[in-house]
């Protein structure tokens, strides 16, 4: 493994090693990865691309861990944060990088006096990530406003530029969740021009609050665990049902609030969240013959 170190430093100084993982994700849990890159432009990613294909190490490539549960062992290859940051307005239209935060790129749609974007206040997370999972709230999902995301495929090192049609979005799903050889650089978004004033944006984006802050937790969780059903069942009633609201594992709990947030109350380990899942999973089969399916990212420590 030394030796390894040392070619990666030459190659890439920068990278960290037994970078603690839990830093990364926003249930605060996770053991080391093995290597760990910031990653703030392509150039930067091809290289570890290609390190990681000449020594045969896996690769894992994350935003900003929101939806994410990483093991407590942490993950034995190369974990890349996206970290490119550029937005650019062209007119109405918004290109934005994959590392961008969801929050940052509302208050800079909002600068362009531009709308379309506001009801997302309160979502975690990058644009790559939103892109991926085609995230939304509020009525409002990815796929509603992507034009088109331009992803670099690790395995022909080439980028392409996807149609929001190619992307084949559906609920918390894309193509691009089942081509996991595809990351996402960038994003364009189609906003709207002259439609709303920034007082109507900041009193809806203030009554989002409200609502979440009403509905959702504080405290380290990864938002929905599991992805609703079916439009009319949701994951969190089902739970509910079952009477685990309050059920506590080790560190985790299911929240009192929404039963659908699993939450790190204190030292969780991913085991805790991953019992308390299978617990969810289990009795919400056996009372209402439903299986869920999970909306977090669940990273082993080795890939199979
Ligand atoms: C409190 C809370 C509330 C939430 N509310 C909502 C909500 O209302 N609606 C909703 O949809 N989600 C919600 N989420 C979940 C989360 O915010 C979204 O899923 C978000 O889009 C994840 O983005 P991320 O950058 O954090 O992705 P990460 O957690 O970093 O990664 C998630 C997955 O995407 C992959 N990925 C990340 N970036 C890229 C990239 N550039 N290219 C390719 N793959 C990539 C990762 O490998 C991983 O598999 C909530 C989460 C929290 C903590």
């Amino acid at each position: 493994m030394k030796e390894l170190q040392e070619k990666c430093k030459k190659q890439l100084p920068e990278t960290r090693f037994n970078e603690p993982l839990y830093k990364y994700s926003t249930f605060q849990i996770g053991g080391p990865a093995d290597f760990f890159y910031k990653a703030t432009d392509t150039e930067q990613l091809l290289t570890i691309i290609e390190f990681c294909k000449q020594e045969k190490i896996p690769t894992l490539f994350i935003g900003g861990g929101s939806n994410i549960l990483f093991d407590d062992k942490g993950f034995r290859g190369f974990v890349v944060k996206i970290e490119n940051k550029q937005i650019i307005f062209e007119d109405d239209i918004v290109v934005a990088d994959a590392g961008v935060l969801v929050s940052i790129l509302i208050r800079e749609v909002m600068k362009n006096k531009l709308s379309g974007i506001e009801k997302w206040i309160g979502l975690p997370g990058t644009v790559g990530g939103a892109i991926r999972g085609n995230a939304g709230c509020n009525g409002l999902e990815t796929k509603d406003i992507l034009i088109s995301a331009s992803v670099l495929d690790t395995k022909s090192n080439k980028i392409k530029e996807l149609k929001n049609a190619e992307l084949n979005f559906s609920y918390r799903s894309s193509f691009l969740k089942k081509n996991t050889n595809l990351i996402v650089l960038k994003g364009t978004f189609q906003l709207e021009k002259n439609k709303m004033n920034e007082n109507e944006q900041k009193e809806i984006m203030k009554q989002i609050m409200g609502e979440r802050g009403k509905k959702q937790p504080y405290g380290l969780s990864a938002g929905s665990f599991f992805k609703n059903p079916s439009p009319g069942k949701s994951a969190g009633m089902l739970i509910e049902k079952a009477g685990l609201k309050g059920k506590t594992i080790g560190g985790a709990k299911i929240s009192e609030k929404h039963a659908n947030f699993f939450v790190n109350i204190g030292g969780a380990s991913s085991q805790d969240i991953i019992t308390l899942a299978s617990i969810a999973k289990r009795e919400v089969k056996a009372k209402f013959g439903v299986l869920l399916e999970e909306e977090v990212q669940i990273v082993k420590e080795k890939n199979d």
